[in-house]
């Protein structure tokens, strides 16, 4: 029997038996060094793992870390090899004596490690590819638990694969730590593994980036259009500066799950009237130089409160280079009259932080750079207040192709950092709309 039709029976593997028929699919995710738990290294491989197994339809119920030491991990593993179908270990796969994952999964397994002439060849071809002398410590790392699945690397580290018979049958997938050599191993060589294993529905989540409004007022909006529809379930993400309304969607395969998700998204971003900056991995930031892109229009940045940070947003997505003329960063009063001339008659009479100096500071990023948009901001990031300002005072001003300028001011909630994010979110959402022409 075969719920899968060709291929492998779900819940086996290599003829073992992981996971009963009927029963689903529980993993752990284990995240191997020392600098985990000296709190140097947040866990992101974990989250990332996690995520993915969710939409795999594999149930992660533990994520554990353990230091680089020999008995601890594996007494970690037969705990989590006890409870669950599938260990996913982060880590460990280097070639220096503190990388364990190796020895510790041969010993939890009762077998030697094995050296494998064919990942041997391929560390040290990707070394000369690099002209990079390879130690022999680096050989270290052709080694995998007797009986194990070879992941060749994508870096320098390969990944494997070993089926534990004892404690209980158990799958154990081990990824070098380093994060977009783990996520290109998954890709090649884990996500079909783990899609046969569960052999049950796909899910997926589809991500709505909401600028702009607070998080009650989005669920109230939401809430009533996936309550309408049992395929779908709804969580919110707020984040420093935007709203993330995540929608899950399960199907036979994760084509089916991402067309059935289609019409609740459309259905989501009209309901949120435009603000809805991105969808999945679009947010605002690749959304507003698409845009440009797409007109074949430029823009420039003078920031006083975010110091660089909205030009540095733009700047981090592939293709900026194409839209993103550069700017100013004018934090001082200084900087705002000697680098973009704002008249320091118009800043005694206003204050650095106002309405008209943010649009003075606009008009003049866009006519000293040529480029057809400019966005300009100043505010109160705090702790202390300016001008007998209050905290969070902030304004934002866009200078369009036309010579015009349209500014805007209010409160911004939150503490120095969220309302540096925020300030910089307003504005170029501000940017995005007009683009949209909304
Ligand atoms: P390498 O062959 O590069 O040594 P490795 O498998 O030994 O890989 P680690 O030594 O554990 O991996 O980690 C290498 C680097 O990968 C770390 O310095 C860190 O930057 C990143 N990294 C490791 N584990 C995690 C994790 N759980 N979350 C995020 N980043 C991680
Ligand atoms: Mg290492």
């Amino acid at each position: 029997m075969s719920e899968m039709g060709e291929g492998p029976e779900p819940g086996v593997v290599g003829g073992v038996t992981i996971r009963a028929a009927g029963e689903s699919t529980r993993a752990a995710v284990l995240s191997v060094g020392s600098e985990l738990l000296l709190g140097d290294l947040t866990d992101t491989n974990a989250t990332w793992i996690s995520r993915r197994l969710k939409e795999q339809g594999v149930e992660v119920v533990h994520h554990l870390a353990v230091r680089d030491d020999l008995d601890e991990f594996v007494a970690a593993l037969n705990w989590l090899a006890e409870r669950t179908h599938l260990v996913l270990i982060g880590g460990g796969l280097g070639p220096t004596a503190d990388d364990l994952t190796r020895e510790a999964v041969a010993a939890t397994a009762g077998v030697e490690l094995e050296h494998r002439e064919d990942l041997a060849a391929e560390i040290a071809r990707r070394f000369a590819a690099m002209d990079r002398h390879m130690a022999p410590a680096n050989l270290k790392q052709a080694m995998i638990p007797a009986g194990g699945d070879a992941f060749p690397p994508v870096g320098t580290a390969p990944g494997f694969g070993m089926t534990l018979t004892s404690p209980t049958p158990t799958r154990i997938i081990a990824l070098p730590g380093v994060p977009w050599e783990l996520h290109e191993l998954w890709d090649r060589h884990v996500a079909d593994e783990v899609s046969a294993l569960a052999g049950r529905r796909v899910t997926v989540t589809r991500i709505l980036h909401v600028v702009g409004r607070g998080e009650s007022d989005v669920a109230e909006v939401v809430e009533p259009l996936v309550d309408a529809r049992p395929e779908a379930t709804l969580a919110f993400l707020a984040k420093s500066h935007e709203i993330q309304v995540r929608l899950t969607v399960s199907a036979d395969d994760r084509a089916a799950a991402l067309a059935a998700s289609q019409p609740l998204v459309d259905e989501v971003s009209v309901a949120l009237e435009g603000a809805v900056a991105g969808v999945d991995d679009e947010d605002l930031e690749t959304v507003v130089l698409r845009m440009l892109a797409d007109a074949g229009q430029t823009v420039a940045t003078a920031e006083s409160a975010t110091g660089g940070d909205i030009s540095a947003r733009l700047a981090r997505i592939p293709g900026a280079s194409r839209s993103l003329v550069g700017g100013a960063v004018v934090y001082a009063v200084d900087a705002k009259h000697g680098l973009l001339e704002v008249p320091t008659a118009l800043l005694e009479e206003h204050g650095s932080v106002s309405g008209p100096i943010t649009e003075a500071l606009a008009s003049a990023a866009r006519r000293r750079t040529g480029a057809d948009w400019a966005v300009a901001v100043t505010g109160v990031a705090g702790p202390g207040t300016v001008d007998g300002l209050p905290v969070g005072s902030c304004f934002w001003a866009l200078a369009d192709p036309d010579g015009g300028v349209e500014v805007h001011g209010r409160q911004i909630p939150g503490d120095r950092v969220q309302i540096i994010a925020r300030l910089g979110t307003v504005a170029l959402d501000l940017l995005r709309r007009r683009l949209a022409g909304t």
